[in-house]
């Protein structure tokens, strides 16, 4: 996959290059193409924003060297821009996303884009209900959650379809070496090897979990005759 994004700070994205990401980028499994869109103005002062028409606070980016940054590239693929009235990003955004072959990331900044802009778009996405000063941390974000699901890219892929959201649940709890800490002991069920009894907590463990954080998410699961079974038992424990 490559993923091209416009920005005006073309640097803030360092932190795509380290950890597993940054592996998979040297190792060429993906690529990332910065493209300042600063560069594609053509007057002597390089504006790329303008005061609205009438009136108000803040300064607009202008379509034109937006439009030109776009015009310029090899493959755009699917473009997104980045919005706080955008659709909210998700997990099945990212699953989608990851199965693009090119993906073109626009990122405002100041008080956001002229409206025309809008129109060279595919889709307009927001991170959630906050307005951040650049659309350079929700680019971010969506492409790390993004690439980690391309086959390949994460050392362990199973790793991805076990994690929260991956089923529509969150993520059971995990624990891992001392078997006892400060008097709090890992479930006797994970040590005991017994692998159907190990899976049927874990659901059982997902199911209280969003139960309790995310109820949202179980509104229109379509449940299994376990998972009905194990929340009529979560429900009387929990009472
Ligand atoms: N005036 C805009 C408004 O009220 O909706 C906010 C502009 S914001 C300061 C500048 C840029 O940051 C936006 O154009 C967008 O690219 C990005 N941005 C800010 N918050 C965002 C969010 N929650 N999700 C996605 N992008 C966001």
């Amino acid at each position: 996959m490559k993923i091209n994004v416009l920005t005006l700070f073309p640097d803030m994205f360092k932190p795509l290059e380290t950890s597993l990401l940054g592996r998979a980028l040297e190792d060429k499994k993906w690529d990332l193409n910065l493209v300042n869109f600063r560069d594609f103005t053509t007057d002597v002062h390089h504006h790329v924003d303008d005061t609205p028409y009438g009136g108000g606070a803040g300064m607009v980016l202008q379509i034109m060297p937006i439009k030109k940054a776009l015009d310029s590239l090899e493959n755009k693929g699917k473009v997104i821009i980045t919005a706080p009235q955008g659709k909210t990003f998700d997990q099945a955004m990212a699953k989608r996303f990851s199965t693009e072959e090119n993906l073109t990331f626009i990122c405002g900044h100041y008080e956001g884009f002229d409206q025309r802009v809008y129109d060279l778009a595919d889709e307009v996405v927001s991170i959630g209900d906050y307005v951040l000063t650049g659309g350079e941390l929700p680019t971010m974000s969506m492409i790390d959650a993004t690439v980690r699901l391309i086959p390949g890219i994460l050392g362990n892929f199973a790793s991805t379809e076990e994690e929260s959201f991956a089923d529509g649940l969150l993520e059971y709890p995990q624990y891992t070496r001392p078997a006892e800490f400060e008097g709090k002991k890992v479930p006797e069920v994970l040590m005991s090897g017994h692998h159907a009894n190990i899976a049927r907590w874990r659901l059982k463990e997902a199911l209280k979990a969003t139960l309790l954080h995310r109820p949202d998410l179980l509104e229109n699961r379509a449940m299994t005759d376990e998972e009905k079974e194990l929340l009529t038992e979560i429900k009387s424990e929990l009472d």
